[in-house]
């Protein structure tokens, strides 16, 4: 190998992990469950500070139909949480029991029954880092449980 095409190399390699550290964009995965007991398996959620994009897949390992036990994940800040889980139960199961077009609600699944899943994409850039952060299932009677902190940075 000639000096110079190794010093190119080189310098391939150090703007490739410049890029990696400041320009790409880094999907996290997060995988979170809910149950017939009413019970998500994550109490937190943590987004690292270099996530650009999360992606959140919610399953429902429980057997009960959707109307009777239906699970979807919100995320709000902690302030906006219980007002936008108010507002979800009155905005009925047509909107996911999400209020639409609301501005507090950060990202939101669909709902899912039993042995169902879904998948959502959203950036962290609607996030700050530091912030706080609440997840719960809006479906009404669920929030007092189903709740949780996620974290990033
Ligand atoms: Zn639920």
């Amino acid at each position: 190998m000639t000096k110079s095409k190794l010093l190119s190399l080189v310098a391939l390699a150090g703007a490739l992990s410049a890029f990696s550290t400041f320009g790409s964009a880094k999907t996290c995965s997060v995988e979170i469950s809910g149950n017939d007991q009413m019970q998500f398996d994550k109490k937190e959620i943590a987004i690292a500070a270099d996530c650009t994009e999360v992606e959140l897949t919610l399953k429902h390992t429980g057997k009960l139909p959707v109307t009777a036990m239906g699970h979807n994940w919100v995320l709000t800040t902690t302030a906006d949480f219980q007002p936008v889980a108010t507002a979800g139960a009155s905005a009925g199961a047509g909107n996911q029991y999400v209020p639409k077009d609301d501005a507090r609600v950060i990202a939101f699944t669909k709902l899912v029954g039993g042995g169902e899943s879904t998948s959502i994409k959203f950036p962290t850039s609607k996030l700050k880092a530091g912030g706080d952060y609440t997840f719960f299932c809006s479906f009404p009677g669920h929030w007092s449980l189903m709740k949780g902190k996620l974290t990033f940075g």
